[in-house]
């Protein structure tokens, strides 16, 4: 294995992992898979857990909270998990919390570190020591949690620093992209942002938080494009260009848009999304790290340089190993993906900008001071 370089992970979903999995996210990897053998689908193989990451370089994830208010999609009486779909807000409130309440408790053992401010964050230049905890900024991946104008603002007080407005299909805010390409649901299809999404962008721009345009289906991300004036970026999405299949990859006057404000594009290692055509029982093979390095070169080419691109992983995002390149099997793989871009050409301080001074200069520049 190459050495590793200081790299930030710009998405995960570890409290999904954690909770929703519940998936020991502190011990080894191959001790989640052993458990899982016998009782996961045939496509969601783990990858990701607190010691392969920093095995990787991680010197920072950000990480989601994530539940979603979709009564269409509720299935009144199943036992419920910290995350998903729930019926109304109030639950999807609480599942958030819920997340919360996991960082903070990884945070009071150790494991991590919240990081709220500019100056919390890691260096980009360095690895992090052994015994160091891991800096971890939480977000949200759909902004359902988020109950009102006012809780915004109890959100960001508690440390959430950043938001998506939608995850798949239609939030309280927006209407996110559909799950699936031929997604069918009335309720999971393209559309604008609603009233409520409406009347939330001018708190998000006052509390100065980063507006996260991953997920959201096209009408709803020009009209966020054209309402919000402040900070954009994009924490884990693909090039259509390269594969015009799914809307959650940005075209390029999306990417070309986000890094003319000063966004950043957070590349995601998710063969579906990477490699057209790719489907359910696709082989593994047909997507690899080449496939990755020239969704990385084509942000570049389109936004003009290597300033606005970066990695948001997503490797624990509701699938596994299965839909991921080769050559990353797991986290404490990601050293085969600089190898790779070195072989392909990148400098190694285009790959350090790539692996973590991009996102670093980002959030340096967005966060509180
Ligand atoms: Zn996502």
């Amino acid at each position: 294995m190459p050495l590793p370089h200081p790299f930030i992970d710009g998405h995960l979903d570890l409290a999904l992992n954690g909770l929703a999995l519940r998936r020991q996210i502190t011990g080894p990897l191959e001790a989640i898979r052993a458990a899982e053998a016998d009782n996961l689908g045939p496509f969601d193989t783990a990858t990701v857990t607190l010691p392969d990451l920093r095995a990787g370089g991680a010197v920072m994830v950000v990480s989601s909270l994530l539940a979603r208010c979709r009564p269409w999609r509720v299935k009144s009486g199943q036992i419920g998990v910290a995350a998903g779909d729930f019926p109304d807000q109030d639950g999807a409130y609480a599942a958030a919390a819920a997340q919360l309440a996991y960082y903070e408790s990884l945070e009071r053992r150790g494991e991590i570190r919240l990081v709220r401010s500019a100056d919390e964050l890691p260096a980009a230049d360095a690895m992090l020591a052994p015994d160091e905890p891991l800096p971890l900024l939480a977000i949200f991946e759909g902004a359902d949690p988020v109950r009102d104008p006012d809780d915004l603002h109890r959100w960001h007080r508690m440390g959430i620093r950043s938001l998506m407005l939608a995850h798949f299909g239609r939030s309280v805010y927006a209407h996110g992209t559909p799950a699936e390409p031929d997604d069918a649901h009335p309720n999971d299809v393209d559309g604008p942002l609603t009233d409520a999404g409406r009347r939330l962008l001018p708190e998000i721009e006052a509390l100065r938080m980063p507006l996260d345009l991953t997920h959201l289906s096209d009408t709803a991300l020009y009209e966020a494009l054209d309402s919000f004036g402040g900070v954009v970026y994009a924490s884990h999405c693909a090039c259509r260009t390269l594969n015009p299949d799914w809307q959650r990859n940005l075209p390029d006057d999306v990417i070309q848009a986000i890094s003319q404000r000063g966004g950043v594009i957070g590349l995601p290692l998710h063969s579906p999304f990477l490699v057209k055509g790719y489907q359910r029982d696709t082989p593994r093979e047909a997507c690899n790290l080449d496939h990755v390095v020239d969704h990385l070169d084509r942000l570049c080419e389109v936004s003009g340089s290597d300033a606005h691109v970066a990695l948001g992983t997503d490797m624990d995002g509701g699938y596994g190993l299965e839909y991921t390149p080769t050559g990353v099997d797991r986290s404490a793989d990601m050293p085969r993906l600089a190898e790779r871009m070195s072989e392909r050409g990148w400098s190694e301080d285009a790959i350090g900008r790539v692996f973590a001074g991009n996102w670093h200069r980002f959030w340096s520049a967005n966060l509180p001071a």
